[in-house]
């Protein structure tokens, strides 16, 4: 068993929903995301950390604003 490290979670939360799903679309246009790219990402604490990947800035703010 390996102990909890911080960025171990960091990355998961970056790639996982809280069902524990693996995201590799752009939450906003179904867009192909590449898991080597830094993409935007926006993260909601109602039901446990959900958290949406974005394929650019344009898709994150017109989630935000939606
Ligand atoms: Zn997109």
């Amino acid at each position: 068993m390996s102990p909890h490290v911080d960025e171990t979670i960091a990355e998961t939360s970056l790639s996982e929903t809280a069902d524990g799903d693996i995201v590799t679309i752009c939450t906003k246009c179904d867009g192909e995301l590449d898991p080597g790219e830094r993409t935007p990402t926006v993260a909601t604490m109602e039901d446990g950390v959900t958290v949406y990947l974005f394929c650019d800035e344009d898709c994150k703010a017109t989630f935000q604003s939606d």
